[in-house]
């Protein structure tokens, strides 16, 4: 046997061990869910690597989690038998951060205890919070396939540095073992333990078990108390939630398994879940979040599917199951078809995957098409209530809540007071903007990335207008309210709203109560593109080309502009001069009302809002 090794943490997990045990601290149990979860992972990662090497199962394959406490030593353990760590795997993953989160998690968190503990989890943080509730922590493991005396010990108080050694260890896995600070001996109590991995772990796929516990009359005027049978149980399902029947799900469950695999704090906005049949069988369990994560505009890095077949778990961020735009869907696909070892490289070609892929986009589709309708029936049956003559004082008073159904606080009002049926609306209503706003913007790719939808993708979007100071203008609605003789829906790109609301090419517009559609996103030039026109009725902007309104166009405003030509000819050849590097054409036009002069893009041209960006982009 070695002697141990002292050796100091990476300077970040020393900061980070320090902010996790001092401002988490209200939160304690979740270190509870965070170790269950590493020891699902370990097995998910030996079912894994049992596909090339069924070796590795040694005689245990049956894969599970112990859950034990010790009163009087005041330990609980956390044993799994999953594919365990090597010396060096200890030291690196239990004393470095790999990820590059970490520096991120630091500087979110708020100083407000209960949405810090939330955060935790989310940047691979998720050992540490041990020291949440222990003083000192033990991790023993052997790594499957390696030889009872290649064991290690890793020993830590939390502070500074950890201690590893090289064990004996028969068994395959990792115990941790946390020593228990004294106000967290409320953790050694077998029915406190179940209720919180009840709450966070009872998805996980594996048996969580613990050891029957009975009570015992004390003997000789002894208290009694509860004694260990020897016999275990399973404390949670042991079945991967997508597996079973949804009328046997709450939204609870749903909710705390999305949490689970999304890293989340807020209940999602939305889910699907459906076992698809036909030539190629899958279960589909897909979510729309609330909360646009920090690396949502990192193309590469964030798609939100785990991929298993047949319940073995094969790779997180598959990114071959959804077009890019749809990457802020997180969820789980269950295969029946794909071989085992399937790679990202075979994925991109299976035939399979393509059929999954187009039947989890038109899901996804369908969700945010759900919610849409949802939000529109809801403001529909507002209009029609405040149409309504107000005689009654109850009506009044009913109706006021849902004026404000798009402010978040309001909705907890609504859902206190209203009947079912109503409660129901108004919360949905500020679904689909709650939606929006967060991603509204990464939906928009989808109008160049997916020609198939790209009509289904158009009715989704919504902007704000010259009429609406809100995002909340579908292309739709636009039309509904165009003028007659109206040819074209226009629009404006700008950086910003003011910017777009005031640019001198809307006052010819404002004068004639046309309404000009106001695009912000840094997207909006290069989506709209692709959208040459909605519903037979084609898109235009109002900063490109001699705008031509038509019939909304005077003949006499017309006439005047054709005689200004004329008689300002000799200036604008001079303008045209003046400029002559700089301007392609110097015109004079209708379309300003109060400004002098303004820049348009000639039609077909690169647009001012477009060059800029890829100048940008260094282009
Ligand atoms: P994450 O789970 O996000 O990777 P954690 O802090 O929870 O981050 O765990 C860090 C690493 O420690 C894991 O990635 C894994 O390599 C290792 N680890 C933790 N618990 C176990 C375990 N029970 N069995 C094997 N490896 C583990
Ligand atoms: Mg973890």
């Amino acid at each position: 046997t070695s002697a141990s090794t002292k050796l100091p943490f990476q300077a970040e997990v020393a900061q980070l061990l320090h902010l996790v045990t001092h401002s988490l601290y209200s939160n304690k149990e979740i270190f509870l869910r965070e170790l269950i979860s590493n020891a699902s992972d370990a097995c998910d990662k030996l079912r894994f690597e049992a596909i090339n090497d069924g070796g590795l199962y040694e005689d245990q394959p049956n894969l599970e989690v112990r859950v034990t406490f010790d009163k009087a030593a005041r330990t609980l353990t956390i044993a799994d038998n999953g594919i365990g760590l090597s010396k060096q795997e200890a030291i690196d993953n239990l004393g470095t951060i790999a990820k590059s989160g970490t520096k991120d998690f630091m500087s979110k968190l708020s100083g407000d205890q209960k949405a810090d503990a939330q955060l935790i989890g989310q940047f691979g943080v998720g050992f540490y919070s041990g020291f949440i509730v222990a003083d000192k922590i033990t991790v023993e493991s052997r790594r499957a396939g390696m030889v009872a005396g290649e064991g290690v010990r890793w020993v830590s108080g939390g502070a500074g540095d950890f201690e590893v050694e090289t064990i004996d260890r028969p068994q395959r896995g990792t115990s941790v073992t946390l020593h228990l600070r004294e106000d967290a001996e409320d953790y050694l109590n077998a029915w406190k333990l179940k209720q919180v991995i009840g709450k966070y772990s009872d998805h996980i796929s594996l048996p969580i078990l613990m050891e029957k516990e009975e009570w015992k009359e004390g003997e000789n005027d002894q208290p009694g108390d509860m004694v260990k049978t020897g016999e275990w149980e399973p404390v949670n399902k042991a079945s991967a939630l997508w597996t079973r029947a949804k009328k046997d799900i709450t939204p609870e469950q749903y909710s705390e398994f999305y949490k689970t695999i999304s890293h989340d704090y807020e209940a999602p906005l939305a889910w699907s879940h459906n076992r698809v049949e036909g030539s190629t069988e899958y279960t589909q369990l897909l979510f729309i979040p609330s909360k646009a994560p920090m690396d949502l505009w990192n193309r590469d890095k964030s798609a939100g599917l785990k991929l298993y077949v047949k319940r073995v778990f094969i790779m997180d961020d598959a990114e071959a199951l959804l077009p890019s735009y749809l990457r802020f869907v997180k969820g789980v696909i269950d295969s029946a078809d794909l071989p085992l070892n399937v790679s990202r490289e075979l994925l991109q070609e299976s035939r399979d995957v393509k059929a999954i892929r187009e039947g989890s986009t038109k899901r996804v589709l369908a969700m945010l098409e759900d919610l849409a309708n949802k939000a529109a029936a809801a403001a529909s049956a507002k209009a029609a209530e405040d149409a309504q003559p107000a005689d009654e004082a109850k009506t009044a008073e009913d109706a006021k809540p849902a004026d404000e159904a798009n402010a978040d606080d309001e909705v907890t009002d609504v859902v206190d007071k209203k009947e079912d049926a109503a409660e129901t609306h108004s919360e949905d209503a500020g679904k689909y903007a709650k939606f929006y706003a967060e991603f509204g913007a990464v939906l928009k790719e989808g109008l160049g990335e997916d020609h198939g939808n790209r009509d289904r993708i158009a009715k989704l979007l919504r902007f704000a207008s010259s009429a609406s100071d809100t995002v909340s203008v579908s292309l739709a609605d636009y039309k509904a309210r165009m003028k007659e003789g109206q040819e074209a829906i226009y629009y404006i790109t700008a950086d910003t709203l003011a910017a777009a609301k005031n640019s001198p090419q809307l006052e010819l517009f404002k004068k004639k109560g046309i309404e000009v559609l106001l695009m912000t996103d840094r997207v909006d030039e290069w989506a709209l593109s692709y959208l040459h026109e909605f519903d037979g009725t084609p898109l235009q902007s109002v900063a490109k080309g001699a705008v031509d309104l038509g019939s909304l166009q005077d003949e006499e405003e017309k006439k005047a502009a054709e005689a200004a030509a004329e008689t300002f000819k000799p200036v604008l050849e001079r303008l045209k001069e003046a400029l002559k590097d700089k301007a392609e054409d110097v015109r004079v036009t209708t379309r300003l009302v109060d400004s002098p002069a303004c820049l348009v893009v000639k039609d077909g041209g690169m647009s001012t809002q477009l060059a800029r960006m890829l100048k940008q982009a260094g282009q």
